[in-house]
């Protein structure tokens, strides 16, 4: 790698790691940061891989952000298992529970991201919708392809989103100048790679590796140390403080990354397939500790998964089809407490568009015959049910495509 490429890769290294002033109670900053470890080193694979190169946002034609004015999506459930433990008469009015009313921590609208490689335009994200409340612990699923990391990638600050809305925080990602978007990555958000070897630095130790993005930030040794013996404390892992990552297994290797993303206290944590190299059981363990960090320590947590018992780990999973999102679905809760059934909603937005389940499309397909990708529809009286009917227009059909015959004048026999 040659040196100015290097230089670049440890300052966006720096950048993805500063302090977070606004979380952090003041640093008292010794006189200078004097780093116990050292800097990422070009043999290192974990910050050059770290940093996927940012594309120009290409031009979108003829996809205009949303109009809606306060571009919120549908209310959703609450889904949080957190509820107070107070009696109904202290319960508040639905209306005036601030939780309702509380502005989602990460509110996307009509989202677009299109990649244009070379002459032909990729469309990953078509209008997404996606709104996550501030605590909230949120699974995305979805075939591959289909734009989750896409779409994570533009939550980390990594991409920038074509066109739409998005919103994390206090932070617009669409209309954020080049500045900001650094400030945005240093302070709040952190990530989790896939590749268990991306997260960490291989010749340092555990501790080391947490210590690290907060000595880049600049923060005083006793503040590291003791932020790093929390985390470990919290993912268990305080026994391995000395070990370097070859020693420890890809679950143990993701624990301590999950560390790292923190570091730096950010409020936002995304996590892209975290689990994707490991076997189930440590699988199980990454999930129990980000449900942990998210419920200790308050932070929101977006999962990239193809994990088939997320829902178990998460309040919610939201289903991601070719870049929309399709459905969202909930663990339902038996009055015992135990995990129920796994309920799945379709997602309809404030345009009233909704994506039909695959499985639908296909037996509506067949219901008709010829697909003109038309339907009727109905509704009951109170409104509580619609009904789709595959159909046809009559001006569609073959025959009255025909030319009219000659002196006819156009006019068809019934
Ligand atoms: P997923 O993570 O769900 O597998 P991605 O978000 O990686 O999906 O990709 C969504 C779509 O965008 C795919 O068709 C993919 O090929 C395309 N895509 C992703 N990144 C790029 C890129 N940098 N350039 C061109 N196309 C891309
Ligand atoms: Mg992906």
């Amino acid at each position: 790698m040659s040196e100015s490429s290097q230089q670049q890769v440890n300052e966006e290294y720096a950048r993805q790691f500063m302090p977070p002033g606004r979380r952090q109670p003041a640093v008292v900053q010794e006189s200078a940061p004097e780093p116990t470890v050292e800097p990422p080193s070009a043999e290192s694979p974990a910050p050059a891989e770290a940093m996927p190169a940012e594309p120009d946002p290409p031009a979108l034609d003829g996809a205009e952000p949303s109009p809606s004015a306060n571009g919120a999506a549908p209310e959703r459930a609450a889904a949080s298992a957190a509820v107070p433990d107070l009696s109904p008469a202290l319960l508040p009015e639905p209306e005036s529970d601030g939780a309702d009313t509380a502005p989602p921590y990460v509110e996307a609208n009509d989202l677009f991201k299109i990649y244009k490689p070379a002459d032909l335009e990729v469309v990953a994200l078509r209008g997404v919708d996606l709104e996550v409340r501030a605590g909230e612990l949120v699974g995305i699923v979805g075939a591959s392809g289909s734009g989750k990391t896409t779409l994570l990638n533009i939550l980390a600050g990594l991409e920038r989103p074509s066109a739409g809305r998005i919103r994390v925080g206090e932070r617009d990602l669409l209309d954020i100048s080049d500045r900001d978007l650094v400030a945005y990555r240093r302070q709040e958000v952190g990530f989790v790679w896939q590749a268990t070897g991306r997260n960490l630095v291989p010749y340092l130790n555990v501790r080391d590796n947490i210590e690290l993005p907060q000595a880049i930030a600049g923060a005083a040794r006793r503040q590291r140390r003791q932020r790093a013996e929390e985390l470990l404390d919290a993912l268990q892992m305080s026994d391995k403080t000395r070990r370097y990552p070859s020693e420890l297994s890809g679950g143990e290797q993701q624990r301590v990354a999950i560390a790292v993303a923190l570091a730096n206290n950010p409020p936002l944590l995304l996590a892209d397939e975290p689990t994707g190299e490991l076997d189930t059981n440590m699988a199980e363990d990454v999930f129990r500790m980000l449900q942990r960090i998210n419920r200790q320590f308050g932070v929101t947590v977006v999962i990239v998964t193809h994990y088939a018992g997320i829902s178990h780990w998460v309040d919610r999973v939201v289903r991601i089809r070719d870049g929309r999102i399709g459905s969202e679905s909930y663990l339902t809760t038996s009055y015992r407490g135990e995990d129920g059934r796994e309920e799945e909603y379709l997602v309809v937005d404030r345009a009233g568009r909704l994506q039909l389940p695959r499985e639908y499309v296909e037996r509506f397909q067949s219901l008709n015959g010829t697909w003109d990708g038309l339907a009727s529809t109905g509704m009951a009286d109170d409104g509580g049910e619609i009904t789709l009917r595959p159909a046809s227009a009559p001006y569609r059909s073959r025959e009255r495509w025909e030319p009219a015959p000659r002196g006819d004048n156009g006019a068809r026999s019934a």
